[in-house]
């Protein structure tokens, strides 16, 4: 095996965003494909537990840690051939996002202050404002620890939706090494501007392009007043994003929705609602949890809801893995007590369950 770095008894918190979570037995830090894929194969070899740490900015670990080997992806490797963009898996995003953007591409740009890893894009198919890494991903190089080989998914393969993909559908399968884009050169503008919000930041309209460079620092700007843009020193940030995913419901549990809605809240309320495919509708979990009556701010432990973001669980300093899976079943049981919808956590849990 390659020379990795190897620590025992080694604290995560301080690799995840949430600062959560116990030791691992064991620790590895990986710098090449090669020395991911000795890692793998020796922790396989063996049967021992692997868990693979990008950035960390989406990974909720249990208060008694991880029992195995820990192994964290920091390859590095950024190629750009004309508007073909390959990157290591180790790679910060929002910084690739940033270079493709100087070199005045367009198709990443509204996913600009994303945390964590390149490699692990894929894995939820990352989206924001607009944009997701399906639209642009064209290939994923993974090792497969079922094959024990090096494959080449094509998009198509990686089987992207809302918030997941084969990568989360199968999480002890496929370790990413790179991730290949398409972007477009669209002579420095952006795409097509999708969110509304956007658009009514930029002052245009849905559909219109602006340089690639203003969408960027426009996604930015309302990012870091959500408290979705990293800063160590605002507890707001010490979160893995969004907490839960949007629920995507069938046309009749949406009727029945609709009805606790209007019971709840009067006959003329009514709850975000976005087409999602034949008979589906997405509503809003930041709503439902508003309306629910747990707003900004929310708690009075160590773990509590941001005050820039209801989507937003947060530990703000002293907080224990505990302590926030305690306030996110209190959420859970609130917005199911009060709307009849079950909302699903977007991180993945380690050791733990909601
Ligand atoms: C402030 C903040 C804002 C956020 N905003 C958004 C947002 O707008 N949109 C969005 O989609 N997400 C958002 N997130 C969530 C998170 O940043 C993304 O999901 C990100 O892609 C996670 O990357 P990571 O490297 O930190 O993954 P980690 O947290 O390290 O890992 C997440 C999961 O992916 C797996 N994984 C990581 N790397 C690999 C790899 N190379 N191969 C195989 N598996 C791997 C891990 O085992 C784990 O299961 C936000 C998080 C924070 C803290």
């Amino acid at each position: 095996m390659e020379r990795v770095q190897e620590l025992h008894d080694a604290p995560l918190a301080p690799l995840t965003t949430f600062r959560l979570g116990g030791p691992a037995t064991r620790l590895l830090t990986a710098t090449t494909d090669a020395e991911v894929i000795d890692a793998v194969r020796e922790a396989d070899a063996t049967g021992t537990p692997l868990l693979i740490i990008g950035g960390g900015s989406n990974l909720v670990i249990g208060d008694a840690g991880f029992t195995g080997t820990a192994l964290r992806i920091a390859t590095k490797g950024f190629e750009l051939d004309g508007t073909r963009l390959e990157l290591a898996a180790g790679e910060v995003w929002t910084d690739a996002v940033a270079r493709t953007v100087e070199a005045g591409l367009a198709g990443i740009e509204c996913l600009a202050g994303i945390p964590g890893s390149a490699g692990a894009t894929p894995i939820q198919n990352v989206g924001a404002y607009g944009q997701e890494v399906s639209a642009t991903i064209t290939e994923v190089i993974a090792y497969d620890r079922a094959a024990g080989e090096t494959v080449t998914l094509a998009n198509a393969e990686c089987a992207f939706s809302y918030r997941h993909s084969r990568f989360k559908a199968e999480p002890d399968r496929y370790v990413v090494l790179r991730v290949r884009f398409e972007l477009e050169d669209a002579g420095g503008l952006s795409a097509p501007v999708k969110y509304p919000e956007t658009a009514r930041t930029l002052g245009v309209e849905a559909g219109d392009r602006v340089p690639a460079a203003t969408a960027r620092e426009t996604v930015l700007k309302l990012r870091a007043g959500k408290g979705m843009v990293l800063d160590p020193e605002d507890h707001d940030t010490w979160s893995a994003g969004s907490f839960f995913t949007n629920p995507i419901l069938t046309d009749e549990e949406f009727a029945a929705f609709h009805a606790r809605v209007a019971e709840r809240l009067g006959p003329d309320a009514k709850a975000p609602a976005f087409p999602a495919g034949e008979g589906l509708t997405k509503t809003s979990a930041a709503w439902l949890i508003d309306k629910a009556g747990f707003t900004k701010g929310y708690g009075s432990g160590p773990a509590r809801i941001s005050t820039k973001h209801t989507l937003a669980l947060t530990n703000r300093g002293e907080a224990t893995t505990e302590d926030l899976l305690t306030l996110a079943r209190e959420v859970v049981a609130g917005v199911r007590d009060a709307f009849g919808v079950t909302l699903v956590n977007e991180p993945v849990t380690v050791g733990v369950r909601l």
